[in-house]
């Protein structure tokens, strides 16, 4: 594989062309720059047979994730389930749903394990030793894990106060875990200074252009587990505002290679937490530009960034593809994550839930046609955010060790039952 698909990086606004380096925006005008391919030699190298042939991993697209060597981090990542989801579509009244389920997804269950798999391979080819992140959550685990087994040194910096599974599923990996006393834009503020200071690569800070599009894998195998088409609709949730325009511009890419059958017709509805809802405010008002959310307050801890990245250009896409963005509350998203969990066997963590209810409030207003395809993004475990269900859902009934208490119990819940067994 050579390293010649990616030409280098570009800003977003100017247009003005860098190198391959650790850079994260326009020293012109402060733009975010973002990864530049040479898309010829990318067609002349990729065909649907060609990906079909290799292994199951988002590295099947690798002619269009920015790393010039073999990938040398999170080498499994990816080709998480896409199932077709009837039961869950019954209650939502629906007639073709899907989940993309990054909740399982290797090795620390979450969507993230696709950036960092790009940025820590990238990372290794830049000659870092020491790597880093501004984490809300699942940032922090998949950093650790994957430096953990690439030999990296990893300083990962949270907002004080995440769930125990959060915590834990990063220092377990013997990364350095630190947690600030502030929000997450506290935090990034901070992660930019060090990454300055110190020389190091923080995978969303001066690693950011490469960091993003490893979401784009999320869009590729979504379109190529579909039978190579793009959904009529995608529900995405929301923090940084990156992956949702990923998945959009995988879809593109596609396109663009001739790899799809028809069209792209998608539209891409963008979930938030109402205790943080700056992108969602910014496509309902049409503003031209992010306001801020100084406190956020929610259970969906991993969606809880108030100055978004990548929020206008993700407001925009939404609006430029006839999508629609939707929040709601704490007992919503408990609900959407029970109900996920009893219609398709899936526990997704608090962004799950925001995602499902998010699809329950379109579909409901009529913003997401009910015939049409729609894929739900799951972007993260449930195990790691217990804390948002305790006190909410039932707890085990405990009986005596007697077939006398558990007929009893029967005959309580379920006479029928019991009389037929009887
Ligand atoms: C980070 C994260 C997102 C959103 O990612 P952005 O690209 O920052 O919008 C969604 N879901 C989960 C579970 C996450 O951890
Ligand atoms: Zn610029």
């Amino acid at each position: 594989m050579s390293g010649s698909y990616v030409s280098g990086l570009k800003c977003r606004l100017c247009g003005k062309h860098y190198p391959k380096e650790a850079l994260n925006f326009c020293t012109d005008d402060f733009g975010p720059l973002e990864v530049a391919y040479n898309y010829d030699m990318v067609a002349a190298a990729l065909s649907r047979g060609a990906i079909e042939a290799r292994p199951r991993t988002m590295w099947r697209y690798r002619e269009l994730l920015p790393v010039d060597g073999e990938p040398t981090v999170g080498r499994h990542v990816g080709c998480t389930p896409l199932i077709r989801a009837d039961r869950l579509a019954r209650a939502l009244g629906v007639s073709e749903l899907y989940i993309k389920n990054d909740a399982v997804n290797h090795p620390s269950l979450s969507f993230k394990d696709r950036v960092v798999a790009v940025a820590l391979s990238k990372a290794v080819e830049l000659g870092f030793q020491t790597v880093g992140c501004a984490s809300t959550g699942n940032l922090a685990g998949s950093v650790a894990a994957n430096a953990a087994a690439a030999g990296l040194d990893a300083y990962v910096l949270i907002p004080d106060g995440l769930e125990q599974g959060k915590v834990l599923g990063a220092t377990i990996y013997g990364a350095k875990v630190i947690a600030i006393e502030g929000t997450y834009d506290h935090v990034n503020r901070l992660c930019s200074q060090i990454a300055f200071r110190f020389g190091w690569g923080f995978v969303n800070v001066n690693l950011r252009p490469f960091y993003a599009e490893g979401s784009k894998s999320m869009g590729f195998e979504i379109a190529e587990d579909l039978g190579w088409r793009a959904p009529d609709h995608v529900v995405a949730p929301m923090a940084g505002g990156s992956l949702i325009g990923k998945i959009y511009k995988a879809f593109k890419e596609f396109e663009q290679l001739g790899l799809l059958d028809g069209p792209v017709t998608a539209r891409m509805f963008g979930a938030q937490a109402t205790g943080c809802n700056p992108i969602t405010n910014t496509v309902k008002t049409a503003a031209t530009k992010v306001k801020p959310v100084r406190n956020p307050d929610t259970i969906a801890k991993s969606l809880a960034i108030g100055d978004p990245a990548d929020g206008f250009f993700a407001s925009q896409l939404i609006r430029q593809t006839g999508g629609w963005s939707e929040d709601v509350d704490d007992d919503a998203i408990v609900d959407a994550m029970r109900l996920l969990a009893e219609t398709e066997g899936v526990w997704a963590e608090t962004a799950g839930g925001v995602t499902v209810a998010v699809a329950q409030k379109l579909i409901e207003q009529g913003k997401i046609d009910r015939n049409g395809s729609t894929v739900l993004c799951i972007t993260g475990n449930g195990l790691k955010t217990q804390e948002a269900l305790i006190g909410k859902i039932a707890r085990p009934v405990v009986i005596k060790p007697t077939m006398e208490a558990f007929e009893a119990l029967v005959e309580a819940e379920a006479p029928a039952l019991a009389a037929a067994g009887a």
